[in-house]
């Protein structure tokens, strides 16, 4: 499971209300908290189920689904039933599918203002239903379908502006003493996002969804998510990510792990050391570096390894891992928790370095 208290958290949090997303905190010194969505038709249930599956296997902790049709709507306390991690409504557009949602049992349901016509007219309603029923709202504004008062107020989708749609939607769920909200103002722009998240933050005590919206490819989304996120949680701002990547969503999950878990935000699991090579490199680092991290792959356990081409930071970076190599003359030192365990042919790097961890693994248990 998730550890309550991070390893070594960058910054301490913003202060934030917790609300709860079925089982899972979210806010008010809960653990950062990694969603995604699915991309399946959420009403064809079996499909979202699997993938819903697949995520958690993952490591996914919320998950979203669109809800477009009435037929998405329909399906969705199905999903809500069987889904073993907490199931999020995405509503843009259709109010009705708001109440579906939250009828149909799910943990939370996003709303985009900007997209729901007369929505100020059903905030009442729908604060009503959603109190009755303990479910949280996110009020998710997005740069590409900003509110249109907003929109010819700022001219484009400024920091300011995001902000502004967020908070006043708040304010009309204030209204109806309705305060069990999360907000997200996304942008595909990190610099505009990262503004906008900490004025936010300045402005509210809600817990923050982070994302970058429409981040791109893997490479490039990977990259702005990290890049946009570090900056926000390193000043403690930022209560549940979600990585969008135009990628398989598990992708996703995987990159929101990995960014919290570099951030110390989340103890960490498997850590490789490589150095990146140099001309005095005495083994292809880059081939071992890969293929210590296939063979550890899935291990629960906090472990560090380094993995260095020569003896000229290997010995120091090995013995201050938790299992190490340091290459050279065709052979690998073997060391564990900083001692040199054996000396073995580079044949046998891998292999010997899977062996100990696994061994190191059983003394640890999981984390
Ligand atoms: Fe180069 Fe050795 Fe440093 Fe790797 S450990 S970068 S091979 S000097």
């Amino acid at each position: 499971g998730v550890p309550e208290v991070p390893a070594r958290p960058v910054a301490p949090r913003r202060h934030a209300r917790r609300i709860q997303v079925g089982p899972v905190a979210v806010g008010g010194g809960a653990p950062v908290s990694v969603q995604s969505m699915t991309t399946t038709r959420t009403s064809d249930i079996g499909a979202t189920l699997q993938q819903i599956a697949e995520l958690t296997a993952s490591g996914c902790q919320i998950v979203r689904v669109a809800c477009p049709t009435q037929d998405d709507a329909d399906a969705l306390a199905t999903i809500a039933r069987k889904s073993q991690i907490p199931v999020i409504a995405d509503i843009h557009f259709q109010p009705k599918y708001v109440f579906a949602a939250i009828e149909a049992g799910c943990a939370a349901v996003r709303v985009n203002p900007g997209n729901i016509k007369q929505f100020d007219d059903k905030v009442r309603e729908i604060a009503r239903a959603a109190k009755e029923h303990a479910t949280p709202i996110r009020i998710g504004v997005n740069a590409g379908s900003l509110d249109r008062r907003l929109l010819q107020k700022y001219g484009r989708a400024t920091p300011e502006a995001l902000v502004e749609s967020a908070l006043w939607e708040a304010s009309l769920f204030e209204e109806h003493d309705f305060r069990d909200i999360k907000i997200s103002v996304k942008h595909n722009d990190p610099v505009v996002m990262i503004e906008a998240y900490r004025q936010l933050a300045e402005a509210c005590d809600y817990p923050l969804h982070l994302g970058v919206t429409e981040a791109g490819p893997a490479f490039q989304g990977t990259i702005k998510s990290a890049v946009a996120f570090g900056a926000l949680l390193s000043r403690g701002i930022g209560d549940t990510i979600r990585v969008s990547l135009s990628a398989p969503p598990a992708e996703e999950v995987k990159v929101g792990i990995q960014i919290l878990e570099s951030l110390g935000l989340r103890q960490r699991r498997l850590e490789i050391v490589s150095c990146p090579s140099c001309g005095r490199a005495q083994v292809d680092v880059y081939k071992l570096a890969e293929e210590v991290t296939a063979g550890l792959d899935g291990m629960e356990v906090p472990l560090r390894v380094a993995v260095m081409g020569c003896v000229v930071n290997g010995p120091g970076e090995a013995r201050e891992a938790d299992l190490g190599v340091a290459s050279g003359n065709g052979k690998g030192q073997i060391f564990v928790k900083g001692e040199v365990v054996k000396t073995v042919p580079e044949s046998r790097i891998v292999e010997t370095l899977i062996e100990e961890a696994m061994k190191l693994a059983e003394r640890t248990g999981p984390a």
